[in-house]
Order: structure tokens, then sequence, then C-alpha cells
């Protein structure tokens, strides 16, 4: 019996194993199951999407007003801040600006939104600031426009003084190789591979590719100077910082009183009367990040020297051409920028280092300096430029020692 009934007994007693197993590993799935969400890792904050800074919007089209710090762009005690509508601005007075709510750009940035800061849609020559940004040297993109054989008699100098402060971010544009030039002082140079021919074809190809290099950098500002400018940066720094790189802005001293006339080709048998004001290359120029953007179509990847053809005009005028008759924005008139188209010794003595940009010589007359005294002679430094720069950094190797004042 026993015998017979044992494996009737085994195989109750096995079905009832395997019934409990099959409970167990049931219960712990079901458990499993419940403790799968608990080991799963948190959702990666950066994949959702952020949400937009609200705009403070009225309805398009319209427009409000708001009001701004005005900031006085002077040169050499005589104020030249001017208004929109030309009227006089002194600093610390507020002027009111005209915004429109269709003018999005830049009014969607949480920093403008944040500090209130709205960009006009045309600045117009307007001396006062927007917003305060918090700008940094590194900030600009400074292109100086040369040629080879200008390197060793004009660039050498340049390196030596104001490029040493702003080594990162300047950029020499030349029409030649000059490696010996680059591995010892360590500075930009970018061969152009334009004509070196003083020519507006050649002068146009040149801006052509600083324009490029300055939409790639980006960087917010980009200033042009040719290799006769002395740049005071910490001046430039303060000028571009009482505007905002959204807004548009093209900064620069006129060559003329009066806007230039050109003819414009708009078909190859047919021109029409253009007028604008434009910043004279060789005081150097300013223009927004904002508004370098806008110019795209006429100015980037080999545009700027067709754009060029059809005004027959050199690469200063092109650029006033584009922004001033085709964007329809105004140059901001600043008389902080200096060529030697000017008598330079007139600039105060006492204002010349409040200057943005000063200049040297000119083929007339080699003796038009700025008046400024130092620890160089006019033979040792006939441009004034090295005086320049040991007034602003006088502790900088090369600059004669400063005697230390004694106690008495
Ligand atoms: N330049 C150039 N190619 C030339 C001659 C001049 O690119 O064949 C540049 C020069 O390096 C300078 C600018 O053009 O940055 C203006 O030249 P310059 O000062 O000799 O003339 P000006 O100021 O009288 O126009
Ligand atoms: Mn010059």
């Amino acid at each position: 019996m026993n015998l017979l009934h044992r494996p009737v007994r085994m195989h109750i007693a096995s079905v009832g194993v395997s019934k409990f197993c099959f409970l167990f590993s049931l219960a712990f799935c079901g458990l499993l199951l419940l403790l799968i969400p608990a080991f799963q890792p948190p959702a990666r904050q950066v994949d959702l999407p952020q949400p937009r800074p609200q705009i403070r919007s009225t309805q398009a089209g319209s427009s409000h007003r708001t009001r701004v710090p005005a900031v006085s762009v002077h040169a050499g005690g005589t104020d030249t801040a001017t208004g929109l509508n030309g009227s006089s601005l002194g600093q610390g007075e507020t002027m009111e600006m005209e915004v429109t709510a269709s003018d999005k750009r830049g009014v969607d940035s949480p920093r403008s939104h944040e500090r209130g800061a709205f960009p006009s849609r045309k600045v117009g020559r307007l001396s006062g600031s927007i917003s305060h940004d918090p700008l940094d040297l590194k900030d600009i993109f400074i292109a100086v426009k040369t040629t080879k054989k200008y390197h060793k008699t004009r660039l050498e100098l340049l390196i030596h003084t104001w490029v040493s402060q702003a080594k990162e971010q300047t950029f020499m544009f030349t029409d030649g190789e000059d490696n010996e030039l680059r591995i010892r002082t360590g500075a930009n140079i970018i061969n152009t591979n334009c004509s070196a021919a003083h020519t507006r074809q050649a002068l146009c190809c040149k801006m052509s590719v600083e324009y490029d290099k300055f939409i790639e950098s980006q960087k917010k500002w980009f200033c042009h100077v040719d290799d006769d400018n002395y740049v005071i940066l910490p001046s430039l720094l303060r000028v571009l910082s009482s505007y905002h790189h959204s807004q548009d802005v093209y900064l620069g001293r006129p060559t003329l009183d009066h806007p230039i006339e050109a003819s414009e080709r708009v078909k190859s048998d047919r021109s029409v009367s253009v007028k604008f004001w434009f910043a004279t290359g060789g005081a150097g120029f300013c223009i927004s990040r904002g508004l370098a953007l806008k110019m795209s179509p006429w100015a980037s990847l080999g545009n700027f020297i067709s754009t060029a053809e059809k005004i027959r005009l050199p690469d200063d005028c092109t650029i006033g051409y584009i922004i001033e008759a085709l964007l329809e924005v105004s140059l901001t008139h600043t008389h902080l920028f200096h060529s030697h188209l000017e008598n330079l010794q007139k600039l105060p003595t006492d204002s010349v280092l409040e200057q943005v940009t000063l200049s040297y010589g000119g083929f007339e007359n080699r003796r038009n300096v700025v008046s400024i005294v130092g620890g160089f002679s006019l033979t040792e430094d006939p441009t004034r430029f090295k005086t320049v720069h040991c007034l602003l950094y006088p502790y900088t190797d090369w600059c004669p020692k400063i005697k230390p004042r004694r106690k008495n």
C-alpha cells in the first residue's frame, strides 16, 4: 500500500511545492513591477522645454514710449550730443524713445526684458543709451585693415601698443603671408588673399572678409579701424556699453558734413540717385551684431563686393549705403573717432585719452599728430602712439619708469 501510495503522495507534495513556487514568483514579479518606477533615473531637467520669458506686449504695430537715460558723446569739451531729432541732450538727462511692439528682436531676450531695455527700430543720430550692457572687451571684434607693405612701418607699432591689450579679439586683415610677424608677435594676422592694390575692389574684398569673420566670431560688436589708428580701448568699451548689441547701431564719424550722393545701378542700363551718410573708415566705426546680421543679404559671403559695384564707391561708403540707404538705419555721429583728415593738433590735450580712436600724419602732413606730452619726444615717437600708450598703461615694460613719489 505504502509502496503503492508513495508516488501519489510524492506527486501531491510536488504539486504543492510548484504551486507555492508559482504563487511566490507571481508575488515577487508584482513587487518588482511596483518597484520599477522607483528605480528609474529622474527625468533630466535640461530636456524639458523652458518657459519663454513673458513679454509685456501691446498690440502688434502699436507703440509705447519708454524713458531711457541719455549719455552724451563728446570730443574735447565740445559736446556734440544730439538726440533723435538733432536736439542736444546732456549727461543724466532722459529722453523718450518710441519703440514698436512689432519689433520683437531683442525684446524676447531675457536680459533685455529684465532690465526693461527695448530695442529701437532705428537708433538714428542718437547719443543716448537704452540700457547698460555689462560689456567686456572680449565681446568686441576689432578688425584692422592693412597691407603687406605696412606690416613693418605701421602694424608693428599697433601690435606693440594697443593691440597688445586686446590680442585675442583683434584681427589684422592683410593681403600677404607674414609668418615671421605672426610667430614673433603672436598676432592674429589673416591673409585675405585680396589684391594688394589700393583699389575699390581690393578694399571691398578685405571688408567682405572682415564681415564674414565677425559673423563667425559670435561677438557682440564689430569695429573696423585702419592701420594708422590707435584704439583707446577703455573709451571704446565705455561708449559701446551705452548701447545694446541687439539695437541697430552704426557708430562713427562722417567724412563730410552732408550725406553723400551716389548713383545706384538698378539695372545694367539704369541708375537712380541715392543719398546717405557714411562713417569714414580712416577714423574707424562700429556696428552692433543686431545690425550686422540684418546686413547679411548685401554683405555676407562675397555679396559685399557686388553691393559695392552697384554704387561704385569704396568699402566705407558701401557700409553706409547698406545701413543707411538699404536698411534705413541712421548713422550715429560721434566726434570721438578721429582720422588724419582732420587737424589732430586741435584736440585739447586733456581730452586725448577720452577719445575712442586717434590717427596721425597723412600724405599731406607728417606732423599732423595729437598734442600730448609724456615720456617720448617727437623724434622718438613721431605718431604719439607710444606716448598715449604709456599714459594709458604706464607699467608696460618698455614705457619710461614711473618715479616713485618722495615723501617730504
Ligand atoms: N591699404 C590697403 N592697401 C593698399 C594701401 C592701403 O589695404 O594698397 C590700407 C591701409 O593699410 C590702411 C587703409 O588702407 O589701413 C588706408 O590707407 P592709407 O592710410 O595709406 O590711406 P588714406 O588714409 O589716406 O586713405
Ligand atoms: Mn590713413
